[in-house]
């Protein structure tokens, strides 16, 4: 079978070199596919999907299809999450930043993971009718219907999610139709994605992503989470750094096919690394 993979940058910024390197990986791939991940409506800007077309034609990566754009989907995104809700594993949370803040620093927080404090609350449609919600994934019942879920590297190594890695994510916003997690199994099912390419900073996503998968019945595909680009003094790229984005590079004179081949090779111009996350 082709391998099919994909960029799915969000649209909150200029590109930067890490972008570029998550690109000429993923475009290896025998068909290669772009997604534009512009859900979150407080920070996506249109100017940046256009930035983000014009980098990806200097670097010459030229995807199979028409970009895929997640805010036309919503439709798609209410229907995945109705069938989770339809088999009791997905429950309205109305709880704000504040009030999990709140939990999370009791003596007896969760840690890192939602505290709960929604989950097994009696369904109120009146209450949902008036109080903006999100909905979240019942993990735990999750588990207990499909299991832990495991995935591979394309490398060939199986792994196997530990209990800890799942956490009752947030499937659909208050002010979107659905949220990063479900909207990425439903788009990378949707296009064909047998091979998902993305940062070692996005590994701890995928656990959660394949437990969704197995309750939607969707193909499993391989993954392939690449090291990050950082400053060759480790310092991680951030979207407030003007100097590695390719807008800039691109300005400089930059060939940017010549700096796709060498970042294929790990080849990183002068003053940038790479560092498994
Ligand atoms: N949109 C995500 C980002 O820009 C990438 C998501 C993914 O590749 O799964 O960080």
């Amino acid at each position: 079978m082709k391998t099919t993979s994909r960029f799915a940058p969000s649209p909150t910024g200029l590109l930067h070199l890490g972008h570029a390197y998550s690109a000429a990986l993923a475009a290896e791939a025998a068909r290669f596919l772009v997604r534009i991940e512009d859900l979150d409506p407080g920070r996506s800007r249109g100017e940046f999907v256009g930035a983000i077309g014009a980098d990806l034609a200097w670097l010459g990566l030229d995807p199979a299809e028409a970009p895929l754009v997640q805010s036309a989907r919503g439709a798609v995104y209410e229907a995945a999450l109705e069938q989770l809700r339809g088999q009791g594993l997905a429950y309205p949370c109305f709880c704000t930043r504040a009030d999990i803040a709140a939990a999370l620093s009791a003596p007896h927080g969760a840690g890192a993971h939602y505290p709960g404090t929604c989950r097994g609350l009696a369904d109120d449609p009146g209450r949902r009718a008036v109080a903006a919600h999100s909905w979240r994934l019942d993990a735990a019942r999750a588990v207990a219907r499909v299991g832990l879920p495991g995935w591979r590297e394309h490398d060939g190594t199986a792994h196997t999610a530990t209990r800890a890695d799942l956490d009752d994510v947030i499937l659909a916003r208050k002010d979107a139709p659905a949220a990063y997690h479900l909207a990425c199994v439903v788009d990378d099912a949707a296009s064909g994605v047998t091979l998902v390419t993305r940062g070692a900073d996005l590994r701890s996503s995928t656990p959660v992503q394949r437990l969704l998968q197995m309750l939607l019945d969707l193909p499993e595909p391989a993954y392939r989470h690449h090291p990050l680009v950082t400053h060759a003094d480790g310092r991680r790229l951030a979207k407030r750094d003007q100097a590695p984005t390719l807008a800039a590079m691109r300005a400089a004179g930059v060939d940017g096919r010549a700096l796709v081949g060498a970042l294929r090779e790990d080849r990183l111009p002068l003053g940038f690394a790479l560092s498994s996350a």
